[in-house]
């Protein structure tokens, strides 16, 4: 459970799934918590190694004063960017408006930024001018750079007194193995920090009029990989019964038959879906359809990766709003 994440009053409790229950009555912690329950947890608290940036750690607790009235350009608690450290950051979906002021203050300190195919053109132009640009990507699931030959650059660029910057789309830990990076650079002594990033899941809803979550209608959201439709990648009748809205990344080349998977499941062939691509980058398509029918759509109007498909009864509620979406967007062009 961590509350009040990334406030200065942040704490993290740890417990499983028969005793977080108790343990929250215990801390006294009533709101403003996320509890993350999985397998996945089991695997080590990168924050908690003696690796990770102390001065970030401290500025993470709080133990730094903050003056809170700050001017954002300036940025008094930015961040510092050492010499043969590496920072894992997020760069979002896309527009540069969604970066996060830590992801800016590493582009602006980083002597190699290593990126990945999806961080948007605008967001690489704000790196300072004597930044090296590396890229290290994978395209539509071909890998055109091993795994294991990132990691090792970025520990040889560390080891040789770099300031790096390793920037993906998105959050770096959300199908971006931002944890299989920060596991070698522990492995390898490699002082480093994470910075989150809004993921395209998320986003790519928003920027659609899709809330994610609306009162009444759904109380979770599945966020899954669509890049295997075989059983064993994911138990797809399981989440189909969930009846949750679900989000598909990587889903593009699977996507009839995932969508078959799902009606098989029990979910009406004419559940609402909706495709978007390149959301929030200067090419972003929405395109609203049915479940029986989304794969066909996004083929007839040639919608590529990267996108990201939501199948759920939230999409239905874009229509509503996107009339007030436009309305404010011209009355603010005018
Ligand atoms: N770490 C990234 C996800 C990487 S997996 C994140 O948190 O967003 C790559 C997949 O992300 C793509 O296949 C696509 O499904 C999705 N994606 C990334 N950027 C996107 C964008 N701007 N619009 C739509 N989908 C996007």
């Amino acid at each position: 459970m961590v509350a009040r994440a990334t406030w200065p009053d942040e704490r993290i409790v740890r417990g499983t799934l028969g005793n977080i229950g108790a343990k929250l009555a215990t801390e006294r912690i009533e709101r403003t918590a996320v509890i993350l329950i999985g397998r996945a947890l089991a695997a080590e608290d990168f924050r908690e190694s003696a690796l990770y940036d102390p001065a970030y750690q401290h500025r993470f607790r709080g133990e730094k004063a903050n003056d809170h009235r700050a001017d954002l350009s300036t940025r008094a608690d930015a961040p510092v960017l050492a010499p043969g450290h590496v920072w894992l950051a997020g760069a979002g979906p896309g527009d540069p408006g969604l970066l996060t002021l830590d992801a800016a203050a590493g582009l602006s300190q980083a002597d190699v930024i290593v990126h990945d195919a999806l961080v948007d053109r605008r967001v690489l132009a704000l790196a300072r001018s004597q930044a090296r640009l590396e890229f290290a990507g994978k395209r539509g699931g071909r890998p055109s750079a091993d795994q294991n030959d990132i990691s090792i650059r970025l520990i040889a660029l560390a080891r040789a007194g770099k300031r790096v910057l390793r920037l993906k789309g998105g959050d770096p830990c959300v199908f971006g193995r931002g944890g299989e990076e920060a596991l070698a650079l522990m492995a390898a002594g490699v002082p480093f920090r994470i910075i989150p990033g809004v993921t395209a899941g998320l986003a790519g809803l928003t920027a659609a009029a899709i809330p994610a979550t609306f009162r009444g209608m759904n109380r979770a959201l599945i966020l899954a990989a669509g890049y295997g439709a075989d059983d064993e990648a994911l138990d797809w009748t399981a989440l189909a019964r969930t009846g949750q809205p679900i989000v598909l990344y990587m889903a593009m080349r699977n996507l009839a038959d995932i969508a078959e998977r799902l009606m098989r499941g029990g979910l009406p062939p004419s559940t609402p879906a909706a495709v978007v691509a390149g959301a929030t980058t200067a090419d972003e398509r929405v395109v609203t359809s049915t479940l029986d029918r989304v794969a066909a759509d996004a083929q007839h109007h040639q919608l590529g990766a990267p996108s990201i498909i939501v199948i759920g009864n939230i999409v239905k509620l874009r229509e509503g709003l996107l009339g007030g979406v436009h309305a404010a967007q011209s009355e603010a062009a005018s």
